[in-house]
Order: structure tokens, then C-alpha cells, then sequence
């Protein structure tokens, strides 16, 4: 997908925007999140535009998610962080302010008091599961068990 003008991750990827990079080859980068959630809340974006994770190839997700790892891995041992979380959101009804695949990495220090509420807040019918699992398996390919 061709990179956009406009996107604010396509100008920063073509280095058209300053900022504190934490990463950056030749395929992704990784920079500070200049509204951040916590300390060393980092933001690991594609260098081509794909407008979300569900749109971006695999091996572009692969490589964004593994560059997130090492910074997970960092955030641990030099910001002595007690915990990450690995964020990437699809859509506007999930948080997406900027329509360019990214993954947010957010270091976790013991009470701080950052609410990501995927908390228990619906009361579905257990009878209703199986169902549901139905429905998601009817959009996805059949699984390769190949050496299994
Ligand atoms: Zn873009």
C-alpha cells in the first residue's frame, strides 16, 4: 500500500518528523509516544502505511511484533519496569486515533494506576459459546496441522 501523504506515521517514518526513535531499520520504527500512557510508552510502526494490523501482511506484523518484543525485553531490564503491556487496536471503537498499523508497548510499574479495562463486562449466556466460536472459525482458513 502506497505510503500517504498526509499520515502522520508515513511523515515519520520518511524522517519528514522529529522524534526520540528508540529503533529503526530498515522496515519499522520505533519511537516515544509523545502522549504517553507511562513511562517509556513506545510506539512500534510499519514503515510502509497499512491502515491497521488486520490489513498489514504477515511478515510485516511478524517483524513489527518481534521489534516490539526486544523493546518489551528492554523496558524490563533498563527502566527495571515491573511489567509490559503489547497493544495494537483496529479501528475507531477500539482506540485507533492514527489509521496506520502500529503497537504500542507499555511498561508497567507496580500501582500505577493505568487502566486498560478488559475486565469481565458482559454477561453472556454460556450456552451461547459454542455458537460464537462457530461464527469465528467460518472466517478464518483451515488450520495447516502438518507434523502433528
Ligand atoms: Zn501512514
Amino acid at each position: 500500500m502506497a505510503q500517504q501523504g498526509g499520515c502522520i506515521f508515513c511523515r515519520i517514518a520518511r524522517g519528514e518528523i522529529p522524534t526520540n526513535k528508540v529503533y529503526e531499520d530498515q522496515d519499522v520504527i520505533a519511537f516515544l509516544d509523545i502522549n504517553p500512557a507511562s513511562v517509556g510508552h513506545t510506539l512500534v510502526v510499519s514503515k510502509e502505511h497499512f491502515d491497521d494490523f488486520t490489513k498489514a501482511p504477515k511478515d510485516v506484523v511478524s517483524h513489527v511484533f518481534q521489534v516490539a518484543q526486544l523493546i518489551a525485553q528492554a523496558c524490563l531490564v533498563e527502566l527495571k519496569a515491573d511489567g509490559v503491556n503489547v497493544i495494537t487496536n483496529i479501528g475507531k471503537a477500539a482506540g485507533q486515533s492514527i489509521g496506520h498499523f502500529h503497537v504500542h508497548v507499555i511498561p508497567r510499574y507496580a500501582n500505577d494506576r493505568i487502566g486498560i479495562p478488559f475486565g469481565k463486562t458482559l454477561s453472556l449466556p454460556s450456552d451461547q459459546f459454542p455458537q460464537l466460536a462457530d461464527s469465528i472459525r467460518k472466517g478464518l482458513p483451515a488450520p495447516k496441522l502438518e507434523g502433528k
